[in-house]
């Protein structure tokens, strides 16, 4: 029954630096956010100690009606949200999720279509040094010169190649994604077709976003982006698919679900029900749009650019800066971006000419237009002299001014 500060001083301490961190500096990584305190509370139950493997009503350990209770609401929240027939909250991560997906309904050596990571996909979407791409034949597609989905040529490498699989999702594009003709093409050639919502199924389920559920097989994401929730994954399906992605995930991929993390899943959902919640969503597309906007009038290009959605990427080539300097001078502000390759990125993978910025963290901690307003000036000020330690320390008091006045958690 001791605190965590007696039994473990310096994990204490390290988690105490953290949430000072998280108070303190403005987050625009993408695919974060802060979750809410019911969430954490569930998160941190006794939960974590119960074995369930299997699934609800049909479990391979004893006392598990408490758990069933648990497991059961989060599924049928979360179908709720989406308009799903079916769903599993087990996958550990997204990564899990996806790899489920894959053992669902491909071989080792078989030919599977996503969006390449360079020009926006994930890793887990055929990268050569991901599973996906080490054990599956890989198509890849990308964008056109307006640097939109190039659905024409995606078009033209699934009627060439008939993969398998045909993925849609991505980890940094701005625009809405045409899910119906990404549908359309994998009917036709007989593909089984996979969406993986991660970023952006917060803003799916409060409408703000085109929703992929009427139209795939088969739909990933991860619970911690832009849906609010602990960090985990979750797969919705069309019922003829149940069985097998159940199986895949176990047991497929994993062992005993995290129990505890399925409940906080559970909140997350319910809270994403509430009608607040459209209300969030709506202002983290409005914030996305106005910094994307104000950036744009400080000199810098977006990619494809403008943005409809929580995320864009910054072309910081005008500002003869890299992404990886960028990073690191905004980081001294107390600004936290990552970088990120653009389309045809001159510079190395762990260089780049780009920064990815996103709206969820810093909507949740109550930032409107005006806030979004004068963080895009912040880090454009920044940008225009990222050595110059007056600036820096300038806009880092400004950063503190609107952490102090906006806090997370209190
Ligand atoms: N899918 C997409 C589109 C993502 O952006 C990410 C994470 O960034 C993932 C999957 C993987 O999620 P996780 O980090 O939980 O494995």
């Amino acid at each position: 029954k001791t605190s965590l500060v007696i039994t473990d001083a310096e994990i204490w301490s390290a988690i105490q630096a953290e949430n000072r961190r998280q108070e303190d500096h403005i987050e625009l990584i993408a695919s974060e956010n802060y979750v809410s305190c019911a969430v954490l509370e569930a998160q941190g139950s006794q939960l974590t100690n119960k074995y369930a493997e299997g699934y609800p009503g049909k479990r391979y350990y004893g006392g598990c009606e408490h758990v069933d209770v648990v497991e059961q609401l989060a599924i049928d929240r979360l179908k709720k949200l989406f308009g799903a027939d079916c769903a599993n909250v087990q996958a550990n991560s997204g990564s899990q999720a996806n790899q489920a997906v894959l053992m669902a309904f491909a071989k080792p050596g078989d030919t599977i279509m996503g969006m390449s990571l360079a020009e926006g996909g994930h890793l887990t979407h055929g990268m050569a040094l991901n599973m996906s791409g080490k054990w599956f034949n890989v198509v890849a597609y990308g964008l056109n010169a307006k640097e939109e989905i190039d659905y024409d040529k995606m078009e033209a490498l699934a009627r060439e190649h008939k993969p398998k699989i045909i993925i849609a999702g991505a980890s940094a594009y701005a625009l809405r994604i045409d899910f119906p003709r990404f549908a359309k093409i994998a009917k036709e050639v007989g593909a089984i077709f996979w969406v993986d919502m991660a970023h952006y199924a917060g803003l799916i389920a409060a409408g703000f976003y085109p929703n992929p559920v009427p139209h795939a097989d088969v739909v990933t994401s991860t619970t911690h982006k832009t849906l609010r929730g602990p960090r985990g994954g979750i797969i919705l399906m069309k019922a003829a698919h149940e069985k097998a992605i159940n199986s895949a995930i176990f047991p497929g991929l994993q062992g005993g679900p995290l129990m505890h993390v399925i409940a906080a899943k559970a909140v997350a959902f319910k809270e994403a029900l509430a009608p607040e919640f459209k209300a969030y969503q709506e202002q983290v597309v409005e914030n996305a749009i106005v910094m994307a906007k104000a950036l744009i009038n400080r000199g810098l290009r977006i990619v494809s650019g403008r943005t409809e959605s929580h995320v864009f990427l910054v072309d910081l080539r005008a500002k003869k800066i890299t992404g990886k300097e960028a990073e690191a001078a905004l980081g001294k502000a107390h600004i936290t971006v990552n970088k990120n390759a653009i389309p045809n990125d001159p510079e190395k993978p762990f260089v780049t000419s780009g920064i990815r910025i996103g709206s969820p963290a810093m909507t949740t901690r109550g930032f409107t237009e005006i806030e979004a307003e004068q963080v895009a000036n912040l880090i454009a000020d920044v940008l225009d002299a990222p050595n110059d330690e007056h600036v820096l320390a300038s806009v880092r008091e400004k950063v503190a001014v609107l952490c102090k006045k906006f806090p997370v958690y209190g």
